[in-house]
């Protein structure tokens, strides 16, 4: 396709997607396909030769789109939300344009920076205590834009592997770290999403589920308990995750008592709010984030209910230096000067976030390495060694005692007794490299090229996410997002009126913010049957959950064309469907 061709067919593929969202509501949400139709009606194999832009379209209104579920109609109430809008369209029509790749700051100067600028707006946007954000230099934490809250958990959950593997080695430097892996236990409630357990098992660690509260809840007691059973089997506690908005019915762990908890243990507390972290943007629901201040790690999906598209899940650390002792690998070709105002995403040096302020020079405090250069720079959490040796060698770093160090500069007074800050003292001092070392601490030097180096997340290359989120942030405001969830809320309340006002129907869960979770009185077959139904006809479509045993069906506002008729619709549908299903059972 040349440009020309490309001008005119882009923008009717504009006037395409405004037609398409525009009269979604005409469309039938569920497909009525079977699965295999694409293969019967597409080619085994890729054409020969260049096919006209127009035949390829055609195929798209013949055979794909008769093969969608509709995420963005107003009939489609399965999952949660997964909402696109025009602003974040646009962004991903200009970010696929750029294709720029953000991975460190000298790859995309724009990208890296938007996305650390765009990532406090939405931060301080949904009331997050300041230390997540990353508003100045000398900062450790800020936020990052991950693909999916599945990947920001693992993440997190690798982040506090390493933290928990290297405490562990130093309490046991003879034991390996893969059977101190096999110490190491973690847990979640049993209303926790999947992707946690998955995790677990990519993470190679055990997880318990804690059993919730009536309101399926997980509360700080039942947690403290399994910890204390736990620990006095000899396994290590290092890693929790709190869910605020379960997937079941939105419900909301209390995240105060179980940082409390996390606290005592010294366990890292992540928590997923990957539907419900949205509604934060409206204050009356940030009591539900009551205690985040105690969480290490916090992730939600603007790509759910905050009409960013697919992909876009903001994630939160207080410390990156977790991240970054986790996923840290350091080839030549991502090198680059940072001059430390900016966060390099996948890669750059502790500059970054490290306040430069030398405080002294000394040389030949080094037991074994000739004529080393260090440089002590103060940091107000932090102390960093630089180190320039010609040669990687071993040594000893044994004379930190006479001075300076213990000039008030490092508030955390740890310098004495060997941790400087608690986390870097791997006993690994890369040869130029800036790292926080400890008094009386091993060094080894590597290869003098190896510099430690931030990563932020698993994948190296990183689209130009912050763009979509930006535009959707600037387009709407505060204000028209915020009226964006109210709305949804509004429109659950009524679907949630409609419910409770007949009698054959329950909601056996109190409804949280735009889900409510229903179902016939009686029997789970009775709501299996009329689900099955209600999604075979095509007009509206669910997806059940179960808690405890009772089977339910859930109803998410998704849409933001949503209306009451649309509300109303659905509910008459789901009416004719039950009468049916009862007439079949009772007669
Ligand atoms: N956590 C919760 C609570 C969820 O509800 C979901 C999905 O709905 C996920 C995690 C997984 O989200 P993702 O698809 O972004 O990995």
């Amino acid at each position: 396709m040349e440009h020309t061709e490309f001008r005119v067919k882009a923008k009717e593929m504009v006037d395409y997607i405004a037609d398409y969202l525009e009269n979604i509501r005409d469309r039938r949400v569920y497909p009525s396909v079977q699965p295999g139709y694409l293969h019967k009606l597409l080619p085994k194999e890729a054409p020969q030769t260049p096919e006209k832009w127009d035949e390829i379209f055609k195929d798209v209104d013949e055979h794909i789109m008769p093969g969608l579920v509709h995420w963005q109609s107003p009939h489609m109430h399965a999952y949660f939300p997964a909402l696109t809008s025009y602003p974040s369209i646009m962004g991903e029509m200009l970010s696929s344009a750029l294709n720029v790749l953000c991975f460190t700051w000298a790859s995309s100067p724009a990208g890296t920076e938007l996305e650390t600028i765009a990532m406090n707006w939405l931060g301080k946007l949904l009331g997050l205590p300041d230390c997540f954000l990353n508003e100045k230099n000398d900062s450790p934490g800020g936020g990052v834009i991950q693909t999916t809250a599945s990947e920001a958990t693992l993440v997190s959950l690798l982040a506090a592997r390493t933290r928990a593997l290297m405490e562990l080695s130093k309490l046991n430097p003879e034991v390996q770290s893969a059977e101190l892996l096999g110490h190491l236990i973690c847990y979640c409630s049993d209303q926790a999403h999947s992707s946690v357990e998955k995790a677990g098992l990519i993470g190679l660690v055990r997880m318990r589920y804690i059993e919730s509260d009536e309101h399926q809840s997980m509360r700080g007691d039942q947690l403290e308990k399994a910890i204390a059973s736990d620990k006095e089997k000899g396994l290590v506690p290092f890693w929790v995750c709190a869910t605020l908005g379960t997937t079941g019915s939105v419900a909301f762990d209390n995240l105060r008592e179980i940082g409390q908890v996390c606290e005592k243990h010294g366990a890292w507390l992540h928590v997923d709010a990957a539907y419900a972290g949205s509604a934060f943007t409206c204050p009356e629901y940030r009591h539900w984030l009551d205690g985040v201040e105690l969480a290490d790690s916090f992730a939600f999906n603007p790509s759910k209910w905050l009409m960013v598209n697919f992909d876009c899940t903001a994630m939160w650390v207080k410390d990156s230096t977790a991240l970054h002792r986790t996923f840290n690998v350091n080839p030549i070709y991502l090198r680059h000067e940072n001059s430390g105002k900016a966060i390099d995403y996948m890669v750059g040096d502790k500059q970054t976030y490290i306040k430069k302020k030398p405080l002294r020079k000394i040389n030949n405090n080094i037991k074994g390495i000739e004529n080393p250069t260090i440089t002590i720079n103060g940091h107000k959490n932090h102390t960093v060694i630089e180190l320039e040796t010609p040669n990687p060698q071993n040594g000893i770093i044994d004379d930190y005692q006479n001075g300076d160090y213990h000039n008030g500069d490092n508030e955390n007074g740890d310098y004495e007794n060997g941790d400087y800050n608690g986390d870097d003292d791997d006993g690994t001092l890369h040869g130029y490299n800036k790292i926080s070392q400890g008094c009386g601490d091993q060094i080894q030097l590597e290869d003098p090229n190896k510099k430690e180096m931030l990563h932020w997340q698993i994948p190296l290359s990183r689209r130009f996410r912050a763009l979509k989120l930006w535009f959707v942030l600037r387009n709407y405001g505060v204000s028209g997002i915020q009226k964006h969830i109210r709305e949804g809320v509004r429109l659950a309340q009524k679907f949630e009126a409609l419910v409770l006002a007949d009698q054959r129907f329950e909601i056996p869960q109190p409804r949280n913010l735009g889900m409510v979770a229903f179902r016939l009185k009686g029997d789970n077959a009775l709501t299996e049957r009329l689900l099955k139904r209600l999604n075979a006809r095509g007009y509206m479509h669910a997806v059940p959950a179960c808690f405890k045993g009772i089977y339910v069906i859930r109803f998410t506002v998704t849409s933001s064309r949503t209306t009451n008729q649309d509300i109303l619709d659905d509910w008459n549908e789901i009416k004719t469907v039950a009468k049916e299903i009862l007439m079949d059972v009772f007669g």
